[in-house]
């Protein structure tokens, strides 16, 4: 059980201390086995605090951002989320805890393939993962109650903002290539209100409604 006393570490020595306080998230972070997400050879690294590489060039996010991004969500157990940037499939672990329903879409069908492989071994039946471009949503299952983007864009898609139910809320992080502003946008009367909540570096968004595709893999 030494991962299980990293994890409570983890916790009690990244996440806490920065003000991550719901409970709810906090037990999660307790729970969802990270070092089933991250390549055998960094094993000894999986709670690290910082991101990993996954493969592809893309990355695990560091704990504290994948908790702070959760919270921003408020997720209560009901919602029908839609998370873009499957990543590892930590994350989307993460959410199939807190939330009702996962859907989750990943550029690279081989990421998308691993963190299926990974998500399913742990037995997680409310998460749906498909291949393809995120910044596009995923119509076919959409309104969402919550939307989460795991990659930097330019400007939120406007795809993500019309697949948004009425007072639902989405956390994407805004800016630069090279860094950004994590934000919430809520939906209220139609309309869409911004906040800013601090400053923040990811992978960026590359797609249609995201940054320019220049590797050719979707
Ligand atoms: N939540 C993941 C984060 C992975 S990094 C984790 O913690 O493991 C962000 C991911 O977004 C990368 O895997 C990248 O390939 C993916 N991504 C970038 N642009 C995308 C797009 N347009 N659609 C779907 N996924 C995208």
């Amino acid at each position: 059980m030494a991962y299980e006393s990293e994890r409570g570490a983890m916790v009690n020595e990244q996440l806490v201390p920065r003000g991550i306080g719901d409970k709810e998230v906090l037990a999660a972070f307790r729970k969802v086995p990270r070092h089933e997400f991250v390549p055998r050879s960094l094993l000894k690294d999986a709670y690290g605090d910082y991101p990993l590489p996954i493969g592809e060039g893309q990355t695990i996010s560091q704990p504290y951002m994948v908790a702070l991004m959760t919270e921003c969500l408020g997720l209560s157990g009901v919602e029908k989320t839609l998370e873009i940037g499957t990543g590892s499939g930590y994350q989307t672990a993460i959410l199939a805890e807190l939330a009702k329903t996962v859907y989750s879409v990943e550029r690279f069908q081989g990421l998308s393939e691993t963190a299926a492989e990974h998500l399913n071994s742990l037995g997680y039946k409310n998460v749906h993962l498909k291949a393809g471009d995120g910044t596009l949503g995923w119509k076919e299952f959409a309104p969402y109650d919550r939307i989460l983007v795991t990659a930097g864009a330019p400007d939120v898609p406007k795809s993500l903002l019309s697949q948004l139910k009425e007072n639902g809320r989405l956390v994407i992080p805004l800016g630069s290539a090279f860094s950004q502003v994590l934000m919430i946008v809520e939906k209220k009367s139609g309309k869409f209100f911004y906040k800013e909540m601090g400053g923040c570096v990811f992978v960026p968004l590359v797609g249609k409604e995201g940054w320019e595709v220049k590797d050719g893999a979707g």
